[in-house]
């Protein structure tokens, strides 16, 4: 089976993110991008699936502005068989990027999509459950264990309180979680390899779907902020002060 997993270029984890001075989003100019960090994990798991007999391929796709192109790359380094690109200068929202997902589907055919729960940059959290829908799929979302096991596969969540666990019949939409795995770095021979390795490569009006916004940004703003804190040198001066600063004690 294929197993087909979206990967989102978006801006790095460790840089501090900074609003436009008109609000109108956040500064995207000279920032370190790289895959969101779900979507690694979720490569991950396609490659340990496929290392274990139960897949053939393993495909990343993108849906970004012609660098998004180095996102499959690190993909495909870190074993992923081939890439697809479908190429928006402008931000494309959950709704179009499952709409076009759906196509890629349609025509990739896999049993499992693996994506992360949410994109670190708009923290959405809305595009494997569209995909689902759309493709009238089931769907386990927040994975923390995956085991395919013949036509089926089962699926541990990470829920409020606990873990439950879902057994999907495939074809599926699955979206992982932090702790489901921890994802490899490629190597030198593996990064020269993806060089060689295909992406293939089109536009969202060559299959046919419309990315028009449905969404208006009314603002952005940087989140406000917190008075810096006290040290104190007692038990009883924490006590004074929750009493008759924080008024937190009677
Ligand atoms: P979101 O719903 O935006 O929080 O994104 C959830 C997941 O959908 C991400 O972790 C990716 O796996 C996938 N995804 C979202 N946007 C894109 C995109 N532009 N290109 C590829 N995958 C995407």
């Amino acid at each position: 089976m294929k197993i087909l997993v979206p990967a989102k270029r978006v801006i790095d984890y460790n840089v501090k993110v900074r609003v436009k001075s008109d609000g109108s989003g956040v500064e995207l100019a000279n920032v370190k991008m790289s895959m969101n960090p779900f979507d690694e994990i979720a490569i991950e798991e396609a490659l340990r699936i496929r290392e274990s007999g139960r897949a053939s391929e393993v495909i990343v796709v993108s849906i970004g502005p012609s660098q998004a192109s180095e996102t499959i790359r690190s993909g495909l380094a870190m074993g992923a068989d081939r890439g697809v690109l479908v190429r928006c200068d402008s931000p494309v929202e959950p709704l179009a990027v499952a709409k076009i997902l759906k196509k890629i589907v349609e025509k990739e055919k896999p049993l499992l999509v693996i994506l992360g729960k949410q994109a670190i940059d708009d923290d959405c959290n809305q595009t494997g459950q569209m995909l689902a829908g759309l493709l009238g799929w089931g769907q386990a979302t927040f994975a923390s264990r995956i085991v395919v096991v013949d036509e089926k596969v089962e699926v541990t969540r990470e829920v409020d309180g606990g873990l439950q666990v879902l057994t999907l019949s495939l074809p599926a939409v699955i979206t992982t979680d932090l702790r489901l795995n921890e994802p490899r770095y490629a190597s030198l021979p593996n990064i020269m390899k993806a060089k060689k390795k295909p992406i293939d490569e089109c536009l969202p009006e060559d299959i046919g779907v419309d990315i028009s916004p449905r969404l208006r940004v009314l603002k952005t703003s940087e989140p406000a902020l917190r008075s810096a804190g006290v040290k104190v040198k007692t038990i009883s001066e924490l006590v004074e002060k929750l009493r008759n600063e924080a008024g937190v004690l009677q």
